[in-house]
């Protein structure tokens, strides 16, 4: 199979970034199809003994097993890296294959990570429960506070791990900071940037190493699969990431890439549309959770903390917020009125979508890790979609009417 758009990935790199989201990642088949083809195969067949001999020894390229290789995947893969400016990518079968691959690829037993406290629950557990029961130590700290990052590092710290803006708290990391503190210690940084994707924030440009993803968010945009991927250097996507995955299997099946790769094709279309009704919806909902003794917590508007940091290191800042509104009860009162909006915990769909993290994403922590991460009983954290902003305002002005606010 060759690529008969005649572009090698040298010359594809060259293209500007609307270019490689549409024509990146695309080999044709011999009858020249115009949308990618999808590889629904877990093997593949040789014209000989020795052609399968030698790409078992590494001697000659081609596939062999879909777990090791699948031209579907690959083509999701080489869009991903091209989008992400990252030498290498690797597809994961979920977000949380991914960051699960990321951490345990390169850490073993008496290494040190030191993580973001506000996080994506399951990568919390990751860091509380499944590290430590290898041996390996972790410290979660306030990962907007810069200090804390340097005080935390001990002689075995291995890894920083972290999301920007964070899950659901919306805590902005600063990225040149962090990645040049890790520089300058030998640790290795890992970003899940599934918040942001690769059209608002590309990791890598302030010196991440690796940046990992749930592809189920803003990538795929339509709420239909789960995907993840992991970039870095093509030299640890061979070197380190490549032995854990290809001897673990946590492998993207080619109908879930086939998905996300015409996803991706109007990634940053949907996620800059989404970022600005985000901005627009905050401000129309700012003053009045204000005068109720609530908060905003949404880096596009000028009262997050870090609200210049986070214009500086992102193109846009994307389509989630929260807003606390000061009790679980008031919060499910606005749930429970809106008409338009779906309540469901979902992000980086095209629908806009509220969920109360405390009792759904963030329920398993308990209630002193939430405490600590800032995630209350009033939080509601909102995945603003590309309906009509002022059907999204209408839906919820009636909805905090219905909570007395
Ligand atoms: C959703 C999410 C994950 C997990 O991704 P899945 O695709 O659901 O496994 C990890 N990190 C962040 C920040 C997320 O939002």
């Amino acid at each position: 199979m060759k690529k008969t758009t005649g572009m090698d990935r040298t010359t594809t790199r060259q293209w500007r970034p609307a270019t490689r989201a549409v024509r990146g990642g695309t080999w044709r088949s011999e009858h020249g199809e115009t949308s990618e083809a999808m590889f629904l195969t877990s093997g593949y067949t040789y014209d000989d003994a020795q052609t399968v001999a030698d790409r078992f020894a590494g001697d000659a390229k081609g596939m062999t097993y879909s777990r090791l290789q699948n031209p579907t995947v690959a083509m999701l893969e080489e869009r991903v890296a091209l989008l992400e400016g990252a030498e290498a990518c690797r597809a994961q079968a979920s977000g949380m294959a991914a960051m699960t691959a990321a951490l345990l690829c390169q850490l073993s037993s008496g290494d040190h990570v030191v993580a973001a406290r506000a996080a994506f629950g399951s990568c919390r557990w990751l860091v509380d429960h499944l590290l430590p029961r290898f041996g390996i130590e972790t410290t979660v700290i306030g990962s907007a506070v810069d200090e804390e990052w340097e005080k935390a590092i001990r002689p075995n710290t291995r890894v920083f791990f972290f999301e920007t803006p964070a899950n659901p708290t919306l805590d902005v990391v600063d990225l040149k900071y962090v990645c040049d503190l890790a520089k300058a210690h030998g640790i290795t940084t890992v970003v899940d940037n599934a918040f942001a994707s690769p059209a608002l924030q590309r990791p890598m440009e302030f010196g991440a190493d690796v940046v990992a993803y749930s592809a189920t968010k803003l990538m795929d945009g339509q709420g239909r699969v789960l995907a993840g991927a992991v970039c870095g250097t093509q030299e640890w996507i061979d070197e380190v990431l490549l032995p854990f995955q290809r001897n673990t299997g946590p492998n993207l099946s080619p109908f879930n890439a086939w998905v996300v790769h015409k996803g991706l094709e109007t990634l940053s279309l949907r996620a800059h549309h989404q970022s600005r009704s985000a901005v627009a919806l905050g401000e129309f909902l700012e003053p009045r959770i204000a005068k109720a003794g609530g908060h905003m917590r949404h880096p596009g508007l000028p009262s997050h903390p870090r609200h210049e940091l986070a214009l500086g290191q992102m193109e846009a800042t994307g389509p989630i917020f929260a807003f606390d509104v000061g009790t679980r009860e008031r919060a499910f009162a606005i749930l429970d009125a809106m008409e338009l909006i779906d309540i469901s915990n979902n992000i980086g769909d095209a629908r806009s979508l509220m969920c109360h993290p405390a009792s759904t994403t963030h329920a398993n922590m308990g209630e002193e890790a939430r405490g600590e991460m800032g995630v209350t009983e009033g939080l509601l954290r909102i995945n603003v979609g590309l309906e009509d902003i002022e059907d999204l305002k209408e839906d919820m002005d009636r909805a905090l009417k219905a909570a007395g606010i």
